[in-house]
Formats: C-alpha cells, structure tokens, sequence
C-alpha cells in the first residue's frame, strides 16, 4: 500500500535521526514572563527566545492587541484580497515602510511565507538565484519554489558571491542574503555585496529578522547600519516576530515591488490575513521600538557585558555585534549535554545541531534581551565557567 510505504520510509528516516542523537523534541512552557520561562514544573532563566527588546511583554503591546480584539474579533476571516485587509494591517504597512524609508510594504503571515511568496514572485525558471551558505532555510526553499537556478556562495565572502554571479549565464540574478546570521549572529557585508551587485547587474535582497529593531540609526536594522537605503537593496524582509515581539512578516520595497508581490507571490494570496489584533499589536511595537531607544541601548551594554566576561572565561564566542551570542562546542552531544547542565542550574539556552548547523559546529545558541538583567549575564557567566570545569563538558 503506498501510503503505509510513505509512513514507513519516514518512520525509519526519523529512527535513524535518533540513532544519531539527533532528534528534535518539542517541550511545553506553561507559562513566559519576559526571560523566564515555567517548563515542566520548574522557573529556568531563558536565553532562547528571539524577544530581543523585551516587547513581548510590553503593555501597550499587550493593550493594543486586546483593544483590537475588542473592537474588530480574532480573526480576519479572510485573505487580504478577498475581505481581510483590515485597518490595522494598512496602518501597520504604512508604519513599516516609513521605518525601513521604503515607498511600501506588504505583511505576510510568516517570515517563511515572506521569503518564499517574494522569491517566487520575482525569480523565475532559468533565473540564477546566490544566496549566502548560511542563509536561513527559507530563503533556499523559495529559489527552489521558483525554479530558479541556485548557487551558493561561502559564508560572507563577497568574492565568492562575485564569482556566482559572473559565471551565471546570460539570466537575470537575484543575490539574498540574511542581514544578521540566525545561527551565527553575524552581520553580512552588505556594503561589499551592494558593489557586487551594482557591478554584476544583480538585484539584492536582504532578510533583515534579527536586525530590525536591533541594530541600525533608530532601529531600522542592517541595511541601515551599513549607510545603505532602497536603491542599494530594493528588498527587504524582516519579521514581525522576533524583536518586535509578535508575529508575521514584511516586505518593503518600491510601488513596483509591492504591487507585484500582490499580483503573482502566492503565499500572500492564497492564505488567510494575521489576525488585525496582531496588526494592531505590531503596530505598537514598531511604535516603542522606535521611541523607547532606550531598549536598543541596554540590549548592546548587556551584549557587550556578556562578551567582556566570555573573553575574560576564555569561552569560544562567535565574532557576533547582535543579540544572537552563540557558543561554539562543535559536538552535537556536548552541546545538548551542556544545554541540560544549564537547565540543571536554572537556564533554558537552545542547542543546535546538524542539519540546522553543519555538522561539527553543534553550538549553544544564547539570545540577549533587553528584558534580561546585568546580573542575569552574569549568573550566566558563572554557570557556563562552572560546566568548562567539570571533567567531559566542552
Ligand atoms: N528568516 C530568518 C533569518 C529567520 O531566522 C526566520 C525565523 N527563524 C525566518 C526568516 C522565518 O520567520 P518566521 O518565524 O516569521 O516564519
């Protein structure tokens, strides 16, 4: 029976991954309050989550989600070009597209359905799409949505990138790369891949998820810290749910951009619109993000506080300016060993494994928050020169 064929391949696809050591588990948190987190009966100290301004938890966030759903239901009961284009959702775009200095700007539901509704949209068979090694999973997935031709380039070398380029044939080319590295933390070159661009009559794209609100003169991200605007970079995707602390996703762009996503990306047509509730949330956050600067700057004092005392530790941080602090352990095992140490001591950090890192470079993946506290870095501190002593830890 076919059916049972298909189960039976990914029953034994998924054995094997744990016979690896590698298998992923969900775990319930019964209850989030900033940075910590309720799991399994016990209160652990998170340095997980991607809430890097602490506005998860802001109230005006909070009271403008619940104002919303008030006034307007929960769902938008339809997608945006049917009837579900609400107020908020409008209101929402227009503040983006002002933050980010962009004519417009288009909400998806999720980054991932941003990433893949925009590369389908703009790439199309025969197109070469170059994306950085490191790129996030689905910016991959829509080169191969699209059809379109992909290569991938070293992480961060613009040389590389470059070479993909010319050596395409005669086809138009898209270069995407993430702003800031998920796993990694690092920023691209983007000033450098911009020139390459320019050069090589390529169209850039940057997914700015962990840099908007982050980095950038007034938060508006990484292509705005490298001095760079819509004409260099005529794409940008940035997400709703890490900094800004809520959920869904944009693009921004020109008119010309915008209006076709709206025509031809079709994980925007065919789906159902975020909640206005969510809109109206988000539009609080871009709201605090850009006037409580205040955030912005306590996040890079408790960046650099933690990096001062990993180096004084001798601990193996990755060159990272962002909130994404990753330690290098290279084991996959270790890794997870060290994250259930951690957990033993009162902290949730997330090890991360191949196929999500390549294998040999297993890593704790930290996340800093405005939310958390000078001396929550520093239990931290402790806890991980404490693990570097025991016999077997990293
Ligand atoms: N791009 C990057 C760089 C990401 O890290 C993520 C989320 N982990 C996404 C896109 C997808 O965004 P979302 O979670 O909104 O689907």
């Amino acid at each position: 029976m076919p059916r049972s064929e298909l189960l039976h391949r990914l029953a034994a696809e998924t054995a094997r991954r744990e016979r690896a050591g590698l298998l992923r588990r969900l775990r319930v948190v019964e209850h989030g309050d900033g940075p910590w987190l309720e799991t399994g009966g016990r209160r652990l100290l998170g340095f997980c989550s991607n809430d890097y301004l602490g506005l998860a938890q802001h109230p005006q966030v909070i009271a403008a989600l619940k104002r919303a759903a008030d006034d307007e239901g929960v769902g938008s009961t339809s997608a945006h070009l049917i009837c579900g284009h609400r107020r908020e959702h409008a209101m929402l775009e227009e503040a983006l597209a002002e933050w980010t200095g962009r004519e417009h700007a288009l909400l998806f539901s999720t980054g991932y359905m941003a990433n893949l509704g925009t590369l389908q949209a703009l790439l199309q068979r025969g197109d070469t799409c170059v994306q950085d090694k490191l790129n996030h999973a689905c910016l991959i997935d829509g080169a191969q949505l699209a059809g379109a031709e992909l290569k991938r380039y070293p992480h961060a070398d613009v040389a590389g990138a470059s070479r993909q380029l010319q050596s395409r044939p005669d086809s138009a080319a898209l270069l995407a790369t993430d702003g800031v590295f998920s796993m990694d933390g690092d920023v691209a070159p983007l000033r450098e891949l911009a020139a390459v661009c320019t050069r090589e009559g390529a169209t850039l794209m940057v997914d700015d998820a962990h840099g908007l609100g982050v980095l950038g003169d007034d938060g508006a991200g990484s292509i705005r810290a490298a001095g760079l605007g819509q004409r260099e970079v005529p794409v940008l995707m940035a997400t709703l749910g890490k900094a800004l602390g809520c959920s869904g996703a944009f693009v921004a762009g020109s008119a010309a951009l915008i209006d076709g996503l709206l025509q031809f990306a079709r994980p925007y047509i065919y789906t159902t619109a975020m909640p206005p509730a969510l809109a109206a949330a988000a539009l609080a956050a871009v709201t605090a993000a850009r006037e409580e600067s205040w955030r912005r700057e306590k996040l890079a004092a408790l960046i650099a506080r933690f990096r001062a005392g990993a180096a004084e530790l001798g601990l193996a941080l990755m060159p990272s300016p962002s909130a994404i602090q990753p330690l290098q352990l290279g084991d996959a095992q270790v890794a997870l060993d060290t994250a259930q140490a951690l957990e033993q001591r009162g902290f949730l950090v997330g090890a991360i494994r191949p196929p999500t890192v390549p294998k040999g470079q297993a890593r704790l993946r930290i996340t800093l928050s405005a939310a958390h506290e000078e001396a929550d870095i520093d239990h931290l501190l402790q806890a991980l020169n404490e693990l570097r002593r025991m016999p077997g830890a990293g």
